[in-house]
């Protein structure tokens, strides 16, 4: 998928064939991706096997985790000490970086000099929702380029303004995100979802804006988008975003059901033969109304998947498989925020 991805954006001619390319992966901690908190190591991978194919051949992994997290760790348990090794590229623990305080509009800000200095900064971020900004994605995961007393200070000063700052300080020019398996509620991982999704985009405004809407979030929901915006980061418009979808063969992947979820939601789906992505897509959008209440109003069953196809339904139904339900939300899959949309409108 990230080989097919590369390819088709035809972004070659703009990577330098001189000075580093550092790749940004998001390894808050140390936890497998498989639990929705870290990026895919193979993703990371298969990007520097194909810029080597490409005879580009300074390349450098860098992270920082967390706050009280030790990096060296995460990156050797999730995998990425393996792949320096395999493809002889250096990796880096930026919380032993040099910092340097660089000025956006009125603020100062004391960002790792390791990525100040990347000649290309190719950043895989993981699509997960968040506690406190609701959602991370690319623009938030160049947190793990500044030092932890930044981090610190970055709360302090409520994330959305810094984050979107830091975005004018650090420019990620190609943003690939993981969206195999993110998280349904927090950074750390902990309710993991399946999406079977890779995102590629030149402007990480724009990435950030199109990931909202797979999570059930309006764009400018998030604090940091529209203020990234407005700083020329990059664009928010994606009625204007030229945006290409390819691989969805609607394969079906057998669903693990993740009792960590909650019986809350369980019990309100039927499922069957549904597309990992469509349902991923579900559970977001019931998590966006557990959130505001409006979980609790839903009366009638939701189903969902490739068995009910030409069949009628008693009850609402996800994507065009469901159309044959009272109450549908058409799509192939639709989004979380068109199923949250069509579930407020409709009478359940
Ligand atoms: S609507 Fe599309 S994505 Fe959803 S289950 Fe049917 S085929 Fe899969």
């Amino acid at each position: 998928m990230v080989r097919e991805l590369l390819e088709a954006s035809e972004i070659i001619s703009e990577i330098p064939r001189n000075g580093i390319i550092a790749i940004k992966p998001n390894l808050v901690l140390s936890k497998p991706s498989s639990s929705g908190a870290t990026s895919d190591p193979e993703i990371t991978d298969a990007i520097i096997e194909w810029l080597q194919e490409n005879g580009r051949r300074e390349i450098e992994i860098i992270e920082s985790s967390w706050l009280g997290d030790c990096t060296r760790k995460a990156l050797r348990e999730c995998g990425y000490d393996e792949i320096s090794k395999k493809r002889n590229v250096g990796i880096f623990d930026l919380k032993l970086d040099r910092t340097i305080k660089v000025k956006s509009g009125p603020h100062y800000f004391e960002v790792c000099q390791r990525p100040l200095d990347a000649a290309y900064l190719i950043n895989v971020p993981v699509l997960k929702a968040h506690c406190q900004t609701k959602m991370t994605c690319a623009l938030k995961n160049l947190k793990g380029c500044i030092p932890d007393s930044e981090k610190r200070r970055f709360h302090s000063l409520g994330l959305h303004e810094p984050i979107a700052r830091l975005n004018t300080l650090l420019k990620s020019r190609l943003t690939i995100v993981d969206a195999i398996i993110g998280d349904l509620r927090f950074e750390e991982g902990g309710t993991p979802i399946r999406m079977n999704k890779i995102i590629l985009g030149r402007d990480p405004v724009l990435v950030d804006a199109y990931s909202a809407q797979l999570l059930g979030f309006e764009p400018s929901e998030i604090g940091y988008i529209p203020i990234a915006e407005s700083l020329n980061v990059g664009s928010a418009n994606l009625v204007n975003a030229r945006i290409t979808e390819f691989g969805n063969d609607r394969n079906y992947f057998e669903i693990p059901v993740n009792r960590s979820i909650g019986s809350e939601y369980l019990n309100l789906i039927v499922q069957d033969h549904a597309c990992s992505v469509c349902y991923a897509n579900l559970l977001f959008a019931l998590e966006r109304l557990r959130e505001t209440g409006f979980l609790k109003k839903i009366k009638q069953k939701i189903f969902i998947g490739q068995a009910f196809n030409g069949k009628s339904v008693n009850g609402f139904g996800i994507g065009k498989c469901v159309c044959g339900a009272k109450q549908f939300v058409d799509g192939c899959p639709p989004n979380a925020r068109a199923i949250v949309s069509a579930i407020t409108k409709c009478e359940l």
